[in-house]
């Protein structure tokens, strides 16, 4: 009752005390098993408790007395407890297919030995032959087992009892050897200065590990985090617990149910000194070589067959966890490589769509380009029918009221003389009433192409109307285009129009005009050729006559 007093004051101070009320238990409550009664054999699990370690880890552990219906293996394999303290028969539990798994080796050298009084006269295992030992049973007797074997010794040779967990039976002398805790019963007969023996297997090639904190797989699986928390807290609380026997045992005396006394615990502690070995080795260290010489002891024990396995039992306690920076950076590097990849696509989509949108243009250009070269031609033969006569294929009289104003304009500014030339066909009349109109078209065509022949760069011949005709002639004074209009005349008047069977000739007249000789202006540069035409049809026809001087 005073202990539940007191733990419940403690957890009630531990609730009214912010500072440790405040601290998240991440990994939440668990059980752990303790092998035995409460003693110094577990002394790092009190300290781990006491000093907050657990807490620190975010971990409420509650401890658990053992006894004999309270066995670590199997609290563990029922789920009653997450972890647990146990000996060899983890091992050998879990080679018999129980999923356990050994997270720290407390004792490196197991506590188990043989006790026998000095008055019997044992000091070796081979004097053990014909005498009474008491062995626990099993599994947990792999160690004596083989130390007899290991000696030569076959277990027929030897008197094996079942414990009475009666220590006085070696006392009185019931039996010859005892199984016992190099780190308890020793104790009882140096009280009793009884003088007594230790046949310890480590002397005899069988070297166990013992006081293993061990786990579940399935707790492993399912909180890895949590078993290392576990792990670490413990370790830590047994180093302190190494460095401070005498608060342990304090702790031991006041607050748990210890049936030793003080000087009981500090034998025990100080004879789990060369036990444990802190000074020497990391606590809790486990070499696998070590698990596997155990294992080895159980083949030979006859206890496991050969060939067993032992992975996954040894937990591995390397960091399992990447350094902090590790996943930050990776996470980094990811996205600046799915930015880099996401900017790279989206260019490539971009890139890909310039070059269609530039091919498209192109091509939407080279079209309109040969659009425009099209339109262009087509503007051309627009203009040409514009200016053209379409029967003879000389400029029109629209063409030419255009150009005669323009070349005056630059006449007159560049200072050179034209002349112009109007021709009208002699009784033409006659020849559509003689042969036809279609016949006088040919006529017309025939004196079309006589002119052109004629014409040279500059001149600008055109169909004035009807059967009239006029040639502006730049750069060419009035006494020499009378010269060629003479020469046109002659020739026309030699050429024939062919029609069927039919050759008709015609004749023209001709009337010069100069400009600035006889007038200034298009109109009556026009008038001044007209009138000289005029005159050529009243002197007779088939000539030519230059324009009187002035108006
Ligand atoms: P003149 O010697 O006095 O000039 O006598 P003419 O018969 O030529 O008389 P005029 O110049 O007055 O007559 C012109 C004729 O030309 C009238 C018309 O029938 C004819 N003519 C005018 N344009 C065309 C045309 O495009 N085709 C044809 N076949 N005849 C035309
Ligand atoms: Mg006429
Ligand atoms: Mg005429």
């Amino acid at each position: 009752m005073r202990c539940v007093n007191l733990c419940s004051l403690l957890c009630l101070l531990a609730c009214i005390n912010p500072a440790v009320a405040a601290v998240p238990l991440a990994h939440g409550a668990v059980d752990l098993q303790l092998r035995w009664h409460h003693q110094f054999q577990f002394a790092g699990y009190y300290a781990a408790v006491e000093k907050g370690y657990y807490r620190e880890e975010g971990l409420e552990v509650r401890l658990h007395a053992g006894d004999p219906e309270h066995q670590p293996v199997q609290e563990v394999l029922s789920g009653r407890a997450q972890y647990a303290e146990g000996n060899s028969e983890v091992l050998y539990q879990r080679l018999q297919g129980k999923p356990l798994v050994a997270l720290a080796a407390i004792f490196q050298h197991s506590p188990s030995v043989l006790l026998v009084r000095k008055d019997t006269g044992i000091t070796t295992a081979q004097d053990l032959i014909g005498k009474k030992v008491m062995l626990m049973n099993g599994a947990n007797d792999a160690d004596f087992m083989t130390m007899l074997q290991n000696e030569g010794i076959a277990l027929a040779q030897v008197n094996i009892l079942p414990s009475s967990y009666n220590f006085e039976d070696l006392i009185s002398g019931k039996v010859d050897a005892f199984n016992s805790y190099l780190t308890n019963e020793p104790y009882f007969l140096q009280q009793r200065n009884i003088p007594y023996h230790i046949i310890d297997p480590s002397n005899y090639l069988v070297d166990f590990y013992s006081d293993i904190l061990f786990t579940s797989e399935a707790e492993l699986n399912n909180h890895p985090r949590r078993v290392e928390a576990m792990r670490r807290a413990t370790l830590k609380g047994w180093r302190y617990a190494m460095d401070h026997p005498g608060e342990i045992i304090n702790l031991l005396l006041n607050k748990y149910r210890v049936e030793k006394t003080r000087q009981h615990l500090e034998f025990e502690a100080a004879a789990m000194r060369n036990l444990i070995f802190p000074d020497l080795i990391e606590i809790g260290h486990m070499n696998p070589a070590r698990w596997q010489h155990m294992a080895d002891t159980f083949v030979k024990a006859g206890l496991v067959k050969s060939g067993y396995s032992l992975d996954g039992f040894i937990y591995d306690a390397s960091p399992r966890h990447l350094p902090q920076w590790v996943a930050p950076f990776i996470i980094s590097a990811l996205m600046v490589i799915v930015l880099i990849s996401m900017v790279t696509y989206f260019l490539l989509r971009v890139n890909r769509r310039l070059a269609i949108a530039e091919s498209r243009l192109r091509s939407a250009n080279e079209d309109l380009s040969s659009r425009l070269a099209e339109i262009g031609e087509l503007n051309q033969r627009i203009h040409e029918q514009a200016i053209r006569d379409p029967l003879t294929g000389l400029y029109n009289r629209r063409y030419l009221d255009e150009m005669l104003e323009r070349e005056i304009s630059r006449a007159k500014r560049d200072g050179y003389r034209i002349s112009l030339a109007m021709i009208d066909l002699d009784h033409f009349k006659n020849v559509n009433d003689t042969y036809g109109h279609q016949v006088g078209d040919l006529v017309l065509q025939t004196l079309g192409k006589l002119l052109l022949q004629h014409a040279r760069e500059g001149d600008i011949a055109c169909r004035y109307g009807g059967e009239e005709f006029v040639l502006v002639l730049p750069r060419l004074p009035v006494e020499h285009a009378f010269h060629r209009a003479e020469e046109w005349r002659q020739a026309f008047a030699g050429e024939s129009t062919h029609h069927g069977e039919l050759e008709i000739v015609c004749t023209m007249s001709v009337g010069l005009a100069a400009y600035p000789d006889h007038a200034a202006s298009a109109s009556v540069l026009i008038r001044m050729a007209d009138e000289a035409l005029y005159r050529a049809k009243t002197a007779g026809r088939n000539r030519t006559e230059i324009a009187e001087q002035g108006e």
